[in-house]
């Protein structure tokens, strides 16, 4: 479905970012991915992904939230490929406190990792897409920016303002036929998800119409859909992968 196409994947070291960048390679895809410290994790990817599916894929160490390091990275990777197609914003942190005890660099390290790398990486793909005439980009938001979450203030608002940042977006570029879509995952099994309390994950998928955590695959594969030729009139939206949790 994306047979000659590269896309430029945030946070794919692990969890979704990866589980996205094997599904595109699965796809014919080319991939540029980020992480943020994981070199090992990254570079053993990067070798297992050309050796499985014959793709060119590189892996950069690059911080999201750094606007410069993000406007060299969106440079480096048009040299490295030639073209970009698809961006992904997936890069994200949680530092999960309730509001009382949530300090100014708890607040200010996930708006920066999770909402203002969005800003970022995009600013540094838009004139290639416009010059193009084309691109995808998808903003990996969540059903809590959505639904709010106790403990969560500035994971919700990072990811509330995702949604708002692609449907302006959507409404810029749309014309230049540049599309942007959110994509807004529930309970998934990562190691983000991991590091939950084994009743606090029990809990959550009780509370799923599908009784069960999603997949990094489950999210990849919509991801796949809005990437590629099948969405081709699809923008401005926000679609959940949750098992049902968000109605
Ligand atoms: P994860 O397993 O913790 O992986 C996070 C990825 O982001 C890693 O590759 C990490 O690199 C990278 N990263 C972190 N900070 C970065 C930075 N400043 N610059 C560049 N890369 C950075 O997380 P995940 O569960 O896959 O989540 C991926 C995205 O989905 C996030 O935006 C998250 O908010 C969203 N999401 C997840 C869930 C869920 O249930 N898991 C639900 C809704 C939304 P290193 O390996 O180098 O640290």
């Amino acid at each position: 479905m994306l047979q000659g196409k590269t896309a430029l994947i945030t946070g794919a070291s692990r969890g979704i970012g990866k589980g996205i960048a094997e599904i595109f390679a699965k796809n014919g895809c080319n991939i540029a991915f980020t992480y943020a410290s994981s070199v090992e994790k990254a570079n053993a990817f990067a070798k297992e992904i050309a050796d499985k599916y014959g793709v060119k894929i590189l892996g950069y160490q690059s911080n999201a939230a750094d606007f410069n390091q993000s406007m060299e990275l969106a440079e480096k990777v048009i040299a490295d490929f030639g073209t970009v197609n698809i961006l992904i914003n997936n890069a994200g942190i949680t530092r999960d406190t309730l509001m009382l005890r949530m300090t100014e660099e708890q607040w200010d390290e996930v708006i920066d990792t999770n909402l203002k790398s969005a800003f970022n990486l995009t600013k540094g793909m838009l004139k290639h897409f416009l010059g193009n005439k084309s691109g995808s980009i998808i903003n990996m938001t969540s059903v809590v920016g959505v639904m709010g979450n106790a403990g969560q203030a500035n994971y919700a608002a990072s990811k509330a303002g995702m949604i708002g940042f692609t449907k302006s977006i959507a409404k810029e570029l749309g014309s230049r036929n540049v599309r942007c879509n959110a994509v807004a995952p529930g309970f998934i099994e990562t190691e983000m998800t991991h590091a939950l309390d084994e009743n606090v994950r029990k809990a959550w998928a009780d509370t799923i119409p599908l009784k069960r955590g999603g997949s990094t695959e489950d999210v990849a594969n919509l991801c796949l859909f809005l990437a590629s030729d099948m969405s081709t009139y699809i923008t401005g939206q926000t679609i959940s992968v949750c098992g049902g949790m968000l109605m």
